[in-house]
């Protein structure tokens, strides 16, 4: 059958591998498998929410409200920003696609750094765009500012911090960069580790009004699924003038959103205490990783989210690693996919982490 030509270019999204299938193809028990592949709060969603959500589940007949109205409001609350401002998707990934959708075809550019969120360069390929990268992997700003000039972008992707490496831009930098982009192009700020990334740092910390305030042009997007807990609930937001907005509006279906994850999405707003506490457990934790790098002589970056990239230079191969580790029941990223010899580990509970740094010691004496 013939399909539209353009998905002859388009990959498919691996996804962090989930644990029913290490439990099918390794036959390790569920209960020993640790999952640090898609950067999950591993301290579970706060107690509020799950209860919450028991004590509305019983009838579902009902569509959910599609203005969603009381979520909006929080979030504006929260940003000190209207309503109008305000879009919700099925996980911010639906709102990236909505932004491409809205402002690309065949004959548009794509600007992002070359090692970020895979799927910026599927949506841009599925409108049919051409993808622009930057050379280096983490986000350099003189590259984009140049490439800016000699090929021009409908769309420039900034992930702030970045996944999978985990490097953050200041923000006194970016919006620098900003003043030199024209107002016809979309600048998307994807906020999915701000969390991460302002508790670490002030200067990495980007506040959604000022944002868009200052440039008019720029999309801030945030996710319920990392810091928040609910990745399972697929809920995301993006913040940006009223026009960006509605022009949005045109690509949504009705009903994007259940009623369940409206519901805790907006409980868990109100629980900033947990979110928080996860934050702060996250960098103390992350301590020991550097540790452990330094110890067993391998590259780590300086990590503004919750998760860490080790590289292993001509040490290993994280392609094996990953996959003796997978054998073990512990899941983590490969990053070989990406053209680096590094794997992305999700910063877990403390329990989690002796148990990596135990497998991790039985992996690299085998592969040594
Ligand atoms: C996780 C993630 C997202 C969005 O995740 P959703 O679950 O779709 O909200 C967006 N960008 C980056 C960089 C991410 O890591």
């Amino acid at each position: 059958m013939n399909f539209n030509k353009v998905l002859d270019n388009v990959p498919i999204y691996e996804a962090g591998k989930p644990i029913e299938l290490v439990v099918r193809e390794y036959g390790v028990n569920p209960k020993d498998i640790i999952k640090l592949a898609s950067n999950e709060n591993p301290y579970g969603t706060s107690p509020k929410v799950v209860s919450k959500i028991k004590e509305i589940v019983q009838s579902m007949s009902v569509y959910p409200d599609d203005s969603m109205y009381e979520l909006k409001e929080a979030l504006a609350n929260k940003f000190d920003v209207e309503s109008s401002n305000i879009i919700i998707g099925s996980g911010s990934d639906q709102i990236l696609e909505f932004c491409v959708h809205a402002k690309c075809d065949k004959n548009s550019k794509v600007l992002m750094s070359k090692t970020t969120f895979a799927m910026y360069e599927i949506y841009g390929k599925q409108a049919g765009s051409t993808i622009i990268k930057t050379e280096d992997g983490e986000h350099n700003l003189k590259q984009f500012s140049s490439m800016y000039k000699e090929y021009g972008a409908d769309i420039i992707f900034l992930c702030l911090p970045n996944n999978p490496l985990g490097e953050c831009l200041d923000r006194d930098d970016v919006y620098a960069f900003l003043e030199t982009i024209n107002k016809d192009t979309l600048v998307i700020i994807d906020g999915a580790y701000q969390e991460y990334g302002a508790f670490k740092d002030e200067k990495k910390r980007i506040n959604p009004k000022e944002l868009i305030n200052s440039f008019p042009n720029c999309i801030y997007l945030g996710t319920f699924s990392k810091a928040y807990a609910l990745g399972g609930m697929r809920v995301g937001y993006g913040i940006a003038q009223e026009d960006i907005i509605k022009t949005l509006y045109k690509l949504r279906a009705p009903f994007n959103i259940t009623t369940l994850t409206l519901a805790a999405a907006i409980e868990a707003l109100k629980d900033e205490e947990f979110v928080q506490d996860c934050i702060a457990k996250n960098f103390e934790e992350m301590k020991r990783y550097e540790q452990y790098a330094r110890e067993k002589g391998f590259d780590y970056i300086d990590s503004y989210t919750n998760f860490i990239t080790l590289k292993f230079a001509s040490l290993y191969s994280s392609k094996k690693v990953a996959q003796e580790l997978l054998e073990r029941g512990l899941i983590v990223r490969d990053l070989t996919g990406y053209g680096i010899n590094a794997i992305r580990i999700t910063i877990g509970s403390n329990d989690q982490n002796t148990k990596v740094f135990k497998l991790l010691d039985e992996v690299l004496e085998k592969l040594k």
